[in-house]
């Protein structure tokens, strides 16, 4: 009776303490699951874009207004511009990588939206069909001096793709690695962007064309495995 009086209150506490302790350990685990849950849902997309006459008819509007430094709000639900803005926003958020195979590329925004991503540091690696040095790619050599790697392909043929890899897992562990950080790297999710668009303003403003963008695993993976495969193959500017 002297022992359970005496220590009673000691134990209530420490079993008080205890279970206060498990139950923070049990909300903070499920608090993380639930919010890295909320951010993969969010950072999932599965898109379509179509670029054709009824996008065509807005595009000089909003160029002219860009060239005057003006923002023109669109009406037009199959604006060409707004699929363009979609891409810069989704370069906008890359964290670590991009990779593009670009059979041409010219497109002024585009170009700008590299460059930004250059300056956060991003990685960015291009496989053009022909080499830089030809006219209708000489734009890149501002990027190149930024950190722009560029290779292009040594065969008879074409590079003819246009896609694109937004922090595609293995790239991110690769360049993460090489930081020889003791932690793991901050959660980031791949974005494939593909189609049949040439990233100029030509292909852009002209042409009928198609874009899809996903953030499907398993393709992300694919495109991934297929620039890596590249980019090892080409000769290269790095
Ligand atoms: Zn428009």
């Amino acid at each position: 009776m002297f022992f359970s009086k005496k220590t009673h209150p000691i134990w209530s506490t420490l079993i008080i303490g205890a279970g206060t302790i498990a139950a923070s350990e049990v909300l903070w685990y499920f608090y993380n699951y639930v919010h890295d849950l909320l951010k993969w849902q969010q950072a999932q997309v599965h898109e379509v874009h179509m670029f054709n006459e009824l996008g065509f008819e807005c595009f000089q509007e909003h160029r002219a207004h860009s060239q005057r430094g003006k923002f023109f709000t669109c009406p037009n639900t199959h604006c060409t511009q707004r699929h363009i803005e979609r891409i810069i926003e989704l370069l906008a958020r890359a964290k670590f990588s991009i990779d593009l195979a670009m059979y041409s590329l010219n497109s002024p925004e585009i170009l700008l939206a590299l460059g930004k991503a250059l300056q956060r540091n991003v990685a960015i690696r291009l496989i053009v069909s022909q080499p830089v040095v030809t006219p209708i790619n000489g734009n890149i050599f501002n990027l190149m001096r930024a950190g722009l790697k560029v290779r292009s392909q040594p065969f008879v043929g074409l590079m003819h793709h246009k896609f694109c890899v937004i922090d595609g897992r293995t790239r991110v562990d690769h360049i993460w690695s090489l930081k020889r950080r003791s932690y793991d790297p901050p959660a980031t999710y791949s974005v494939v962007i593909n189609g049949s668009v040439n990233w100029t303003q030509g292909g852009f403003g002209a042409n009928w064309e198609n874009l899809v963008i996903t953030s499907h695993h398993r393709i992300a993976s694919e495109f991934q495995a297929e620039f890596d495969r590249m980019w090892e193959t080409f000769v290269g500017s790095d």
